[in-house]
């Protein structure tokens, strides 16, 4: 990544929470934007922001934090989008871009665009990259590098506009591609959305078997469940707005993953072990893909480092999930 001039003169976020504070580091240390203005919700959080040093001017609402703005993006939960869009809209200047970072992208365009002005352009987009932290202080310049962006323009967006857009993800690092919402939608429903279902609903499981499995749930967590508390861990307000705005096509998912679960069922209980084998060797498969074009390491994971030995120089993958 070489640096080159600011794509923008004004950069807007709003929301400086993981992905908000993250955009704004990586934006500064890329040196793409001349100047940065932020806000949040909260005075706490807008107080953070300034401790921080993350943008030049923060500001107490979301009206002021788009004034003269060339770029406005909206790091907020989706379900927050439309009401944003409402307070902002006529404050917005006019050619500036505005887009978002929401995980769901059919919801945001149906409850952001009625309130934007004809005179902006509004490409949504979401980048597939993230953490289980929230908040200003989870935030890292490096979360986009070689994670996809999914630009969701409008069909009579304009193409200058969308390069623009790109252009800026880019510069952070991120690989970008454009699709419908629609098909946004399906595609994260199955790689994102429902994986994080079912990653709440083990972790929920196993709590309540507690009287069962005693502490023994935390102590050999190692055995696969360790991974799902980190998804499970993920941010309640975002992952419950995900789920009520992406209902069809995470239902849709569901129905097609319970159909092969089923399956597998009824492999385990006929011990049909060629079924097992077949499927095991299949994702496996999937898996290695996966390593091969780089969006996740081939390294083990070897969990804590033990006090008495060097630690493995195995390299951070930056965003292990993200949505
Ligand atoms: P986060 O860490 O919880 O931050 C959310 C930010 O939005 C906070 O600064 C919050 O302010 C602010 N906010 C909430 N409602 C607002 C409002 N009405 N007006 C102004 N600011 C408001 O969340 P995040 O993880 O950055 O997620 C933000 C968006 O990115 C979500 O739409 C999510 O779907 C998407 N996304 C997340 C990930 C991920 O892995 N986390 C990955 C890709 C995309 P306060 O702190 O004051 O409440």
């Amino acid at each position: 990544m070489t640096k080159g001039p600011p794509l923008f003169n004004r950069l807007a976020l709003i929301g400086v929470g993981l992905i908000g504070s993250s955009l704004a580091r990586a934006a500064r240390a890329q040196g793409i934007v001349r100047s940065i203005t932020a806000t949040a919700k909260s005075e706490a959080t807008r107080a953070r922001a300034t401790e921080l040093g993350l943008a030049d001017q923060v500001v107490e609402t979301n009206a002021a934090a788009v004034e003269g703005a060339d770029l406005v993006i909206v790091c907020v939960p989706v379900g927050q989008c439309g009401k944003v869009a409402q307070e902002i809209g006529p404050h917005l200047k006019s050619g500036a871009i505005v887009s978002d970072v929401g995980s769901v992208k059919g919801s945001v365009f149906r409850d952001m665009a009625p309130h934007l002005p004809p005179t902006v352009h509004f490409i949504p987009a979401h980048p597939v990259a993230g953490t289980e932290n929230s908040g200003p202080d989870a935030g890292f310049a490096e979360l986009f590098v070689d994670r996809w962006c999914i630009l969701t323009p409008p069909a009579d967006g304009e193409t200058g506009a969308v390069e623009r857009l790109a252009a800026f993800w880019r510069a952070l690092g991120a690989n970008v591609e454009t699709m419908s919402t629609d098909h946004h939608d399906l595609v994260l429903a199955i790689t994102s959305h429902v994986p994080h279902l079912i990653a709440y609903t083990i972790v929920g499981t196993a709590d309540e078997l507690r009287e069962v499995t005693r502490s023994e749930v935390l102590k050999f967590s190692a055995g696969g469940f360790r991974d799902f508390t980190r998804i499970a861990a993920s941010d309640p307000t975002m992952w419950r707005d995900v789920f009520l705005t992406n209902k069809e096509a995470v239902l849709e998912m569901l129905g097609t993953f319970s159909e092969d679960l089923s399956k597998l069922t009824r492999a385990i209980r006929r011990g049909d072990g060629n079924a097992l084998f077949e499927q095991f060797s299949r994702t496996r498969a999937i898996r290695r893909g996966i390593v091969q074009i780089g969006q996740d390491l081939a390294a083990p994971d070897f969990g804590r480092p033990h006090p008495g030995l060097p630690e493995t120089p195995i390299p951070r993958p930056y965003a292990t999930d993200g949505e």
